[in-house]
């Protein structure tokens, strides 16, 4: 049976994940969030100390897989579940560089596009639309100001101990847009069949009802 395809890609901090998980709740499909798995490859090469000319050599060993629980993903390295340790400053930055390296794409390509031929869902990334599934049913483009994103990051760090200056904040975000739009694998780009969303002035709910009538309009 044919699967439903919905591709959401957009910049660090658009909102992708939250509007994904809200639509998928709604219409009963699995949220894929790829980014989860780039950072997962990111802090398995951080831990165990691979410099990145050594990382085409040793990603075959690095074990990613997702699990589903009650609608919800759980990212694991091997057997143990890293959904949380990868939500750092520091595995940010160090996914948004080793992703840009072939072999590390390559490694979850596969694992992507198995997800999406076995479910139906709504897959985030950088690069679902344009490379992973560019037979997707719908593809949506969602972004928003570098400064409206940053700003809602901070809004959300600022409960927890450690929040870093928003003046910080909105540089990593501009320095991973500028990794992501410019690196030679699959770069950021709206793919020509997909619906621009600009979230900037749009709440959270606003976002996802757009988002919903959008898709339903497609299927
Ligand atoms: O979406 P998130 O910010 O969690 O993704 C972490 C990093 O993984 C991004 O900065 C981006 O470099 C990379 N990524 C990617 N392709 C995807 C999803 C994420 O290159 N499909």
């Amino acid at each position: 049976m044919k699967t439903v395809n919905i591709a959401i890609d957009g910049p660090a901090g658009a909102g992708k994940s939250t509007i994904a998980k809200m639509v998928s709740a709604e219409m009963g499909y699995i949220y894929v969030d790829t980014g989860a798995m780039y950072r997962a490859v990111a802090l398995y090469l951080t831990e165990n100390n691979i410099p990145d000319e050594d990382i085409e050599k040793y990603i075959g060993g690095v074990d990613v897989s997702l699990k589903f629980i009650d609608g919800v993903q759980r990212v694991y390295l091997g057997d143990r579940d890293v959904s949380e340790l990868i939500r750092t400053p520091e595995i940010s930055m160090a996914a948004s560089r080793t992703s840009a390296i072939p072999a590390v794409r390559a490694r979850l390509f596969d694992l992507q596009q198995k997800l999406a031929r076995e479910n139906n869902i709504i897959m985030d990334g950088r690069d679902i639309g344009t490379v992973v599934l560019p037979n997707a049913d719908v593809k949506i483009f969602l972004t928003a100001s570098a400064e409206e994103r940053a700003n809602r990051r901070y809004k959300e760090l600022s409960e927890k101990p450690d929040c870093p200056p928003y003046e910080e904040i909105l540089k990593d975000i501009i320095q991973r847009d500028y990794n992501d739009m410019n690196r030679e694998t699959a770069p950021l780009k709206q793919a020509e069949d997909a619906v621009l969303v600009d979230t900037t002035e749009l709440t959270l709910e606003q976002s996802a009802a757009r988002i919903t009538e959008i898709i339903k309009e497609r299927i």
